[in-house]
């Protein structure tokens, strides 16, 4: 099945936006073994737009679209491929349904053009939108298949592995199914766990391995080809068992798991309670925290200690430590990460302080960084020297708090 994928949206061309879709898309088309040879992109305007159908058409067998599925004048990906297709729009009720609903969920009124977005191009499979109003869809006519998604990634991406790929699945003749691991680092370089693999990845051909690297993390994903999944997940248990033996104190998790979604479950599940006391990160950990639902149960709140002054009257960091230590230092950390916990009397404080730069302070070079962990009656220190820039600084930071309180709650579980 040789693919190609078209965004349709001005935005994309006048580089508001950039086209992650068709990153998104072209990836998970790949982890399943079909070829995308080509990407265009065309504005909202029906004449440029059919010439580039016209030229998918000639050349690919399956289309996948993603944009101007909305309600208004200049989403016009339906009409374009029901002319050149010769097909109508037609009212569609379980489409209608998906919308109605959405309104009623999101307690929202209904416009009459809204209504619009319940036309589909006959004859095809509706692709339920979850997380939106705009129903996607799937036809085949003459040996092509078009698929339109909508726009916006959080609408697009949930439809696309949880309808699409199984979609696809059901069209492919061939006999051989993909299965994907995706295992995911933190603390380790891309490099260094490249090395780590290197005999793996030259070797690799069933499952293969790809390493990746995202937002301060590494990433690998192993894939089987296998007709049984049984079989597929038996190859993938193999290699990750190999992988896991060389890198296993990096690792966290699987496929859409974050550290800070897993550690907050951790800290949920064990019923620990935590608090914070942040210099460098200003509230950064504070920020994420209380991002997941629920956090009330396990996060109590925490101080943002950016002076000195403040960290001495309000934390009651000894002016003799600050003297012999320094602000930026171990001994400061465990002291904050203590007093947060025993003032806000949670089970866990957890503090840090550092130097975001660009300037050096307490003569300690920009991404000198040290978490205070106070838990079990146990306060440790971490140090970290890190590079990048502020912004990444704080960010790394805030990641390495989640990792070092990941391990500690594990360890004491
Ligand atoms: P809506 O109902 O929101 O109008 P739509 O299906 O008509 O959805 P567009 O109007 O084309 O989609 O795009 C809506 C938004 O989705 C854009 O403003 C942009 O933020 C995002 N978006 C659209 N296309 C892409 C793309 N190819 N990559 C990343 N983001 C995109
Ligand atoms: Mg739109």
């Amino acid at each position: 099945m040789n693919a190609e994928i078209i965004a349709v949206g001005s935005e994309l061309l006048l580089g508001q936006i950039a086209n992650t879709n068709a990153q998104f898309i072209s990836k998970g088309l790949a982890d399943i073994g079909v070829n995308v040879f080509y990407h265009s992109v065309a504005g909202d305007n029906q004449n440029r737009l059919s010439s580039v159908i016209q030229t998918a058409m000639s050349r690919s067998d399956l289309i996948i679209f993603t944009g101007g599925l909305g309600p208004t004048k200049d989403d016009l990906t339906k009409e374009t491929i029901a002319k050149l297709f010769q097909k109508e729009l037609v009212h569609d009720e379980a489409a209608l349904q998906y919308i109605t609903n959405y309104f009623v969920q999101t307690n929202r009124e209904m416009t009459p053009n809204n209504k619009k977005q319940a036309l589909i191009i006959e004859g095809s499979t509706v692709l339920p939108n979850d997380n939106g109003m705009a129903p996607g869809m799937a036809f085949t006519h003459r040996n092509i298949t078009c698929i339109l998604l909508p726009g916006p990634p959080s609408e697009m991406r949930p439809m696309f592995n949880n309808y699409v790929i199984p979609y696809l699945y059901s069209k492919m003749d061939v006999q051989t199914k993909f299965h994907s691991r995706v295992l995911r680092f933190f603390g380790i370089g891309e490099s260094v766990l490249e090395t780590k693999l290197q005999d793996l990845i030259e070797k690799q051909s069933n499952p293969t391995i790809a390493p990746l690297a995202s937002e301060h993390e590494v990433t690998i994903r192993l894939t089987a080809a296998h007709p049984s999944e049984t079989e597929a997940k038996r190859l993938l248990d193999e290699v990750e068992q190999e992988v896991l033996s060389r890198t296993g104190s990096y690792f966290y998790g699987y496929d859409d798991e974050t550290l800070e979604n897993q550690t907050f479950d951790l800290l949920r599940n064990n019923q620990l309670t935590i608090a914070s006391a942040e210099s460098l990160t200003g509230g950064l950990f504070s920020k994420i925290i209380t991002d997941f639902p629920g956090s009330s149960s396990v996060y109590q709140g925490g101080a943002v200690v950016y002076s000195n002054a403040l960290k001495q009257s309000m934390l009651k960091v000894p002016h003799t430590l600050i003297t012999d230590h320094g602000v930026v230092s171990s001994q400061c950390a465990e002291w904050m990460a203590e007093e947060i916990r025993s003032q806000t009397e949670a089970d866990i404080g957890i503090s840090f302080t550092g130097v975001a730069g660009p300037e050096a302070q307490e003569d300690k070079p920009t991404g000198t960084v040290f978490i205070g962990i106070s838990i079990h009656d146990q306060t440790h220190s971490f140090s970290l020297k890190l590079a990048g820039t502020r912004k990444a600084i704080r960010e790394r930071t805030v990641k390495h708090g989640f990792r070092y309180l990941n391990q500690l709650v594990k360890e004491g579980q």
